[in-house]
This record gives C-alpha cells, sequence and structure tokens, in this order.
C-alpha cells in the first residue's frame, strides 16, 4: 500500500497533532482538568496512531497486536472522561482519583483479558479481516463476556456526559453551551457507531475518525471557553505575586484555589500542611475561627482582626471574606493578609502614648483619662492621692541620677503592689518627675487610711544602692475626694494644695482636702 493514502494519512496527521495539543496542555500552570484532558488526548491519539498503521500495514499478527494496543485506549478513555466531567462539575482532585480508580478497575481487568484473549477466547469467538475502501483491518466478532465489557465502556460515557448536563440547570447560557457541546464529543465514538451500522454504511478504522473529532472539539471548547480553570494563566501570575493569601472554597466548602501566599500562611498554624493535598481540604479542616467558619457558611461579606496564639508569639491577621457568584454558583473569597508587624508596632504605639517608658505604670495622659472615664461613670466617690517623694533631689544629688531613676522604678512597683490589693483600687500612674497619683473609690475616710498605710508600708522598704547600702525614702501625700463629678484640673489643683500642706507641715504625711 502507499505510504501517503489519503484516509489513514489523514488518521496519522490528526494523532500527531493532537498528541502534540496534548504535550501543549500539560504546561503551567499545572491544572488537574488539563491534565485529565491532556491524557485523554494522549490516549485518543495512541488510539489513532495504531489504527493508521493497521490499515498500512497487511500481517495478521502484526495487525492484531495493533488492535490490542488500540483497546487500552478504548477501555481507558472513558475512566479518564469520566474523571474530566466529574472534575469540572465539582473540582476536588481527590474524590476525582478515587473515583476514577474505582471505575477503572473493570477496564483494567477488560484490558488484561483482550491481551490473554488467544489463550482462553473468553472475549472475542472470532478474529477475522475485512477490506473497506482498499483498506485491510481487522474484524472482530465478541463474545457475551466481551459485549458486557463494550456495554460497561459505554455506561462509562454515558455516566460522564450525565455528569456534564446534571449540572447544566444552573449555569450561565454561554457554559450550558460549552457543557452540551462537551457532551456531544463526549458522545461522538458512541453516536457515529450507531448512526453508520443503522445506515449500514462501513468506513475502515470508525472509531479513530470519531476519537479524532473528539478531541479536536474537546480543545476548541477548553480553549474557546475555559471553564476549566477558575484563574487563567495571567491571573494565577498576579495572584502568586501577591503578598495576601487568596483561598477560594467551592459550593461544599472545599478549597478550590490558594496562592502560595495563602499556603504559607496555613503552614503557620499547620506547620505540617503539604502542598499538595491541600486542595480540596474542607474548611473546617484548615479553619478553626467561629468568625471564618460564620462567614463563609453564611455567604456573607465580612472583615474583621484575627489573633492566633502559636507559642510565644502573635500573628494577626486581617480576613475579609467575599462571595463571590461564579457562573451560578456561590463560591467564596477568603483573603487573609498578615497584620503582625502593623499591630506590634501599634501595640508599641500604645503603650509610648499611654505608659510612662521608665516606671511602666500610666503616664500623665491615660492617668487623666482614665480619671476622666471614672466621672462619666458617675461613681459615687472618687479618691486622688497625689504623692511626691521627699528631698529627691538631695538624693539624686547624693547619688546620682542613675541610682534615682532605679528608686523611681522601685517605687512605682511598690505603689502598684500596694493600690492593686486594695479593694476598690483604680489606678496608679506617675504625674511627672517624682509625683505619682493614685485613684480610689472610697470615701476620704477610707482613702485617707490607705494613705497612712501605704506610708507606714513605705517605712518598712529599703531600698538598696549601689548594691549594699541601705537607704529609706519618705513620701507626702495629698488626698481630696470628690462626690459629684469635677474636672480633673480641679481635683489636681485641690490635691496639690493638700500636697503644699503636708510638705509644710514637715513631710512624710497625708493631708486632706474636700474637693
Ligand atoms: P520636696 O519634694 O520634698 O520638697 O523636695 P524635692 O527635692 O523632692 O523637690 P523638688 O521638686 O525640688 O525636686 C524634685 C527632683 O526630682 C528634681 C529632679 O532632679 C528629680 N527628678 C525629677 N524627675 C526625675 C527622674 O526622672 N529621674 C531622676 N533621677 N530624678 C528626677
Ligand atoms: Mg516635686
Ligand atoms: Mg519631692
Amino acid at each position: 500500500m502507499q505510504w501517503f493514502e489519503p484516509y489513514p494519512l489523514y488518521i496519522s496527521i490528526m494523532a500527531f497533532f493532537i498528541l502534540f495539543l496534548s504535550i501543549v496542555l500539560l504546561k503551567k500552570p499545572n491544572n488537574f482538568v488539563r491534565i485529565l484532558l491532556s491524557v485523554i488526548l494522549i490516549l485518543s491519539s495512541l488510539f489513532m496512531i495504531s489504527t493508521a498503521i493497521e490499515l498500512y500495514i497487511d500481517d495478521f499478527n502484526g495487525m492484531q497486536w495493533l488492535r490490542n494496543i488500540q483497546q487500552i485506549a478504548l477501555f481507558l478513555c472513558p475512566v479518564f472522561l469520566f474523571g474530566f466531567a466529574r472534575e469540572i462539575a465539582e473540582p476536588n482532585a481527590e474524590k476525582s482519583i478515587k473515583y476514577m480508580t474505582y471505575l477503572g478497575v473493570p477496564s483494567v481487568i477488560g484490558v488484561i483479558l483482550l491481551f490473554t484473549n488467544p489463550i482462553h477466547h473468553w472475549m472475542r469467538s472470532s478474529v477475522t479481516t475485512q477490506t473497506v475502501w482498499g483498506l485491510t483491518e481487522i474484524s472482530i466478532t465478541p463474545t457475551a463476556l466481551g459485549i458486557i465489557f463494550i456495554s460497561y465502556l459505554l455506561f462509562l460515557t454515558l455516566l460522564a456526559v450525565f455528569t456534564f448536563i446534571r449540572n447544566m440547570h444552573d449555569l450561565p447560557s454561554h457554559l450550558r453551551t460549552s457543557h452540551l457541546l462537551s457532551s456531544i464529543a463526549i458522545l461522538l465514538p458512541l453516536l457515529s457507531l450507531c448512526l453508520l451500522s443503522s445506515l449500514s454504511v462501513k468506513i475502515p478504522g470508525q472509531i479513530a475518525l470519531s476519537f479524532s473529532m473528539m478531541s479536536v472539539l474537546l480543545i476548541f471548547i477548553f480553549k474557546r471557553y475555559d471553564f476549566n480553570s477558575i484563574w487563567p494563566v495571567s491571573r494565577n501570575k498576579i495572584l502568586e505575586s501577591l503578598d495576601e493569601g487568596i483561598l477560594l472554597f467551592g459550593p461544599k466548602y472545599n478549597l478550590l484555589e490558594i496562592n502560595q501566599a495563602g499556603y504559607q500562611l496555613l503552614k503557620r498554624w499547620m506547620p505540617h500542611l503539604q502542598e499538595n493535598i491541600i486542595i480540596g481540604q474542607r474548611l473546617d479542616q484548615l479553619f478553626t475561627d467561629r468568625r471564618i467558619m460564620e462567614g463563609v457558611y453564611q455567604h456573607i461579606s465580612t472583615s474583621f482582626e484575627w489573633k492566633i496564639e502559636l507559642g510565644d508569639e502573635d500573628v494577626y491577621l486581617q480576613v475579609n471574606i467575599v462571595p463571590i457568584g461564579y457562573y451560578g454558583r456561590d463560591i467564596m473569597l477568603v483573603v487573609l493578609t498578615d497584620i503582625t508587624e502593623k499591630k506590634l508596632i501599634e501595640n508599641r504605639l500604645y503603650t509610648l502614648a499611654h505608659y510612662d517608658s521608665l516606671t511602666n505604670i500610666c503616664n500623665r495622659h491615660s492617668f487623666i483619662e482614665k480619671y476622666n472615664a471614672m466621672m462619666e461613670n458617675k461613681e459615687i466617690s472618687v479618691s486622688f492621692l497625689l504623692m511626691d517623694i521627699d528631698h529627691f533631689k538631695q538624693f539624686n544629688d547624693q547619688y546620682g541620677h542613675i541610682v534615682g531613676d532605679q528608686v523611681l522604678k522601685e517605687f512605682a512597683v511598690a505603689l502598684t503592689e500596694f493600690f492593686m490589693s486594695a479593694k476598690y483600687f483604680s489606678i496608679v500612674g506617675r504625674i511627672g518627675g517624682e509625683e505619682f497619683g493614685v485613684l480610689l473609690r472610697k470615701d476620704a475616710g477610707q482613702a485617707g487610711e490607705q494613705a497612712n498605710l501605704f506610708q507606714q508600708k513605705l517605712t518598712e522598704h529599703s531600698i538598696f544602692v549601689n548594691g549594699e547600702q541601705q537607704e529609706k525614702i519618705t513620701v507626702s501625700i495629698g488626698l481630696t475626694t470628690t462626690y459629684e463629678p469635677i474636672s480633673f484640673e480641679k481635683m489636681y489643683k485641690e490635691a496639690d494644695k493638700a500636697l503644699y500642706q503636708a510638705k509644710r507641715a514637715g513631710r512624710d504625711r497625708v493631708e486632706m482636702i474636700n474637693a
């Protein structure tokens, strides 16, 4: 036979063309649907090449072997077609692989039985040749078991079609067309068999011809509608370059897509998470935060800060949840932004603004804020103790400022320890220099008692200077109590008067003035 015999030549050219496209499909970005389509195309081209060679050669044994090779493609293709349809309908690689494995078992058994048919003759009752259009090909009469296996393949093909059609009702019109065309493409080999045999028309390598049409149609649909990939290539690149973690959850709350940043963030609290098994995981396997669950399950748009405690470090994430309609189905977009650094700076700024950097207790500003809050709450009685360390200048002059600072720190600790335990304690703060303030929810009598007790405690407290030398400090206290809301300035003025009296009266004492 001439090598340029037009019909087998056409089938060969189509086979190589489809093989080429199947390899192109395996390029990045890797996507399970693309891989499945690529496998379908590889099997189709294998089928077509072996059919073309079968038509070219005249050696019976060789033709029989080629026919068997065709059966590998014929038996496996429907399994992958089903996986392809399933993955488009509900992307979940793990599940699809599981179903394909189960459904593929009879196909593999069928192939093995076909290859061993010369021994047992269970699948084929006769193998002869027939010549159509001057081309010789193998003609097979299947046994009952062979027909059962062929029926199984038809069943798988119809299952793939059903999987496509089942989802059509909630798809927009342009996608409906793509699903319909895909179903027709898958059915082509089947339809051509039925149609041609009912018209009693014989075409050599008829299945190879319909396979070539099916493959071309599937590639056309895939390229034209690109319904297989939520993210086209360029968007995928953009997503991968983002610092924000982007996660997409499908209608059954399984993870459909995640970018590298998202994966790295999840790994913060799930260090053993593996990248290759993350797609398809359920929302509750990845997150424990109630607000994320609620947002995603209830399909609501929401945004909040999420603090994750990881041993000795805290991670702060800004979480944005947005429902996005994707071809009629609700897909939930979860965006995670790492705001830990910003949050730590914020916390630091807050501390600097509200706490005294030497003693770590409230500074004058936040002390006044807290006082004002108490006044707004209309507390029944509020007492203010204004304290000033006695002869502190001398202390500084004698031991130096560094030791003076140390004393201020120790004094703040003593003050906090004493008044923290006091019932109705409110706040201690450093008003400025060696001047401290205490707010108590107590009347004048009770507050005076506390002030005296503190002074007494201070006399028992020795301060170590330069390692060993012990010094004592005393403090003068001006006390004022108010039973109605008044401004801090007024309160301070009264307490300062009382403090002045205490100093004048010889220091180390409490003086009281009612505001
Ligand atoms: P008295 O209150 O008993 O009348 O005498 P005093 O010596 O404590 O009073 P004065 O207000 O004259 O002096 C306060 C001193 O406190 C002056 C200053 O050197 C010291 N001082 C203020 N702030 C600091 C500080 O942050 N660190 C140190 N080491 N000393 C401080
Ligand atoms: Mg002073
Ligand atoms: Mg002083």
